[in-house]
């Protein structure tokens, strides 16, 4: 992977070659009021719309105006069973067994849910761990299941953090935290990739280590799915929860995906919040049956399903399964790479990568520290037709997604930020 040229040639050389540049061509790619194509490197925080998108949700509209209720059973792709069209291709994206996932609510609502499940504290075990950095989102919602059992949401929580003058997440410290505190912890959630530092966490490792100190272990996704290889089955993790609206292109707002461990599939003495939709399918509509729980993730389902989000997704997750998650991130790895290769051109004096240097350790995303800079160079970059994403005091996130990012992308965001800094 060390073979990346300098100039404008090597990456029109390199977008020829690449086999999934084609794929570019079926998203609508945001343009600026001149009509030019913005550089799009946000897919971390919501994806780009897959030009098919619209026609999965114009059949759903078609078939509620053509058969109202009937399109429970009668649609082209019935409504009753419609999650259970993107079980299988959901699986593949995150490595898992169909019976595995589910895609319902939201992601944060699936958060609380599996904890209902899953964040069972006793006397002697009721803390969580989550990492120092964690999403706000996901902080919040550990703190308050902590208040919710009558804890302190700060004597509850133990977090993991970079050591001294560092951003990246120690396994070793990890190690000592819970052979001090092991025994107390009922939880390890962690996000499998971190939002800010793009670091792409060793799930199997934190998950084996958890369960070795009796933890139950969950992962928050979100920056994961459709971005690296999660293996979640072989993770071993007790449950995880994404998002789709990321890097799975399933518009604002979309349903969130949600795994549990098959150990955990026919188990009916876990707790957990239910509706008619955990029943079992085949008595759910006799309406007055005692509840018969659904085996699987999909027994963690409330409510009958928003299709038209699922729509969405079905057509996104068509287009991922028809090019495989492998080869993805496979041309992510060498996208990414090459824009680390120019970014380091510009001297460690102007720039500092954060995300890890090693390609298995993160996904898309590069975290870059700009020294000296404020939110002035984030407005100027957007000026030049650069949409990336802020954080204060000084970083910049850029997602190039290998699905409709191209290497001229790279070496023109490249170019307009070196002229920015110059
Ligand atoms: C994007 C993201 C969220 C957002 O949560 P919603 O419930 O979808 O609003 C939460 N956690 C993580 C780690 C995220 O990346």
């Amino acid at each position: 992977m060390s073979n990346y040229k300098l100039g404008l040639d090597y990456a029109i050389e390199e977008d020829q070659n690449d086999t999934l540049s084609i794929y570019k061509t079926q998203f609508h790619i945001p343009k600026s009021p001149d009509g030019n194509e913005l550089i799009y490197m946000t897919g971390n925080s919501l994806g780009l719309q897959p030009k098919q998108t619209k026609a999965y949700i114009n059949q759903e509209l078609k078939d509620w105006a053509n058969l109202g209720v009937e399109g429970h059973t009668e649609a082209k792709n019935p409504w009753l069973p419609y999650h259970e069209f993107l079980n299988k291709n959901m699986a593949k994206v995150v490595g898992a067994k169909p019976i595995e996932i589910v895609v319902m609510n939201t992601l944060t609502a699936n958060l609380h849910f599996m904890m209902v499940s899953f964040y069972r504290p006793t006397k002697k075990r009721y803390k969580i761990l989550i990492e120092s950095d964690a999403f706000p989102s996901d902080k919040y919602a550990v703190e308050s299941q902590l208040r919710y059992h009558g804890y302190d949401d700060k004597e509850g929580l133990i977090l993991w953090k970079p050591r001294e003058g560092q951003e990246l997440l120690n396994y070793d410290d990890l190690e000592d935290i819970l052979k001090k505190q092991g025994e107390e912890i009922a939880l390890i959630m962690i996000g499998g990739v971190n939002y800010y530092t793009g670091q792409f966490f060793d799930l199997k490792r934190i998950t084996e280590l958890g369960h070795k100190y009796g933890c139950m272990i969950g992962f928050d996704c979100a920056h994961g799915a459709g971005n690296v290889e999660l293996n979640l089955h072989d993770s071993g993790a007790d449950f995880a929860v994404w998002c789709t609206y990321k890097y799975l292109n399933s518009g604002p707002g979309s349903l969130a995906g949600c795994f549990v461990h098959e150990r955990h599939a026919h188990n009916k003495a876990l707790n957990r919040f239910t509706g008619w939709w955990s029943h079992n399918k085949e008595t759910r509509f006799n309406m007055r049956d005692e509840f018969d729980q659904l085996p699987g993730a999909e027994g963690w389902q409330l409510s009958n399903p928003p299709i038209l989000s699922m729509a969405a997704i079905k057509a996104s997750l068509d287009m991922f399964n028809e090019i495989g998650i492998k080869s993805l991130t496979e041309k992510s790895k060498k996208l990414t790479g090459y824009f680390e290769f120019l970014l380091k051109q510009l001297g460690e004096d102007t720039i500092r990568i954060i995300t890890p240097s090693n390609p298995n350790e993160r996904g898309c995303q590069l975290s870059i520290q700009v020294i000296n800079a404020d939110k002035t160079l984030h407005n100027k970059l957007t000026e030049a037709g650069v949409i990336s994403d802020w954080r204060e005091p000084d970083v910049i996130r850029c997602a190039p997604t290998p699905l409709y990012n191209s290497y001229q992308d790279i070496y023109y965001l490249v170019e307009k930020l070196k002229t920015i800094l110059n």
